[in-house]
């Protein structure tokens, strides 16, 4: 079930505390099609997924709609292809190879480069994987000359869920804002901070995030995935 108050609530805060537009993907993985139905009725159009097949199976139900896809997760290479075909950001890039493959298969599609963030492992030490600071500027550096993608920022995820004290993510998140300023600094124009969930999405607010990616606290526990 999409929940309109929780969604009505979350711009509200950032009306309040943001100090720079905020975008708010609605993450649907593992959600029943009809929670994407209600959403689209309240007006959202931007979806984050993490599975391929659920995703695609989701948009061509909904492929009257015009609907921004954001794919969310691990990407793997034999799934570049359909990727850069179906979706129009990809959140997850950490590795060179992928950032080839993406920009490839977007070209073949005429549809204009797709927009991408690089996930940073901003501790090094995370289980979700993401490149370490020390090695995004090589990373960034490989992918600026390939015209099928456009790198828009950064994005990260908590390392341990739930275990972190809200002192701790800030001190991540706002590392990661310094990062991409470093980057902006050095060249690159990077337009989009992808950090914040459900349950860290203030502090990702306090800390400059441009793209939240919420899931559960607008759709309740997912169903499946
Ligand atoms: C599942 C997922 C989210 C949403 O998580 P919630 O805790 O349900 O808000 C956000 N980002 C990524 C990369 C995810 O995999």
């Amino acid at each position: 079930m999409f929940d309109l108050k929780r969604w009505q609530q979350v711009h509200r805060e950032i009306a309040e505390r943001a100090i720079q537009p905020v975008r708010v993907v609605a993450v649907t993985k593992g959600q029943a099609l009809e929670s994407l139905e209600q959403a689209l009725a309240a007006g959202v159009r931007a979806f984050g997924e993490s599975y391929l097949q659920e995703a695609l199976e989701k948009q061509r139900t909904l492929r009257s709609w015009d609907i921004e896809w954001h794919f969310i997760g691990r990407i793997q290479s034999n799934k570049t292809r359909l990727i850069a075909e179906h979706f129009d950001w990809v959140h997850a890039l950490m590795d060179r190879s992928h950032g080839e493959r993406l920009s490839r298969a977007r070209e073949v599609t005429g549809r204009g480069p797709l927009s991408v963030c690089v996930q940073v492992n901003i501790s090094g030490e995370s289980s979700k994987g993401g490149v370490t600071c020390e090695a995004l500027p090589e990373l960034l550096a490989g992918l600026t000359d390939l015209p099928g993608i456009r790198v828009r920022g950064l994005m990260t995820l908590p390392e341990l869920v739930g275990e972190d004290s809200g002192q701790k993510v800030r001190q991540r998140f706002s590392r990661l804002r310094e990062l991409r300023d470093a980057c902006i600094a050095g060249g690159y124009s990077m337009d989009t901070l992808s950090m914040g969930m459900s349950g860290d999405y203030r502090e990702a607010l306090a800390e400059g995030a441009t793209l939240l990616r919420l899931g559960t606290l607008l759709f309740g526990s997912r169903e499946v995935g």
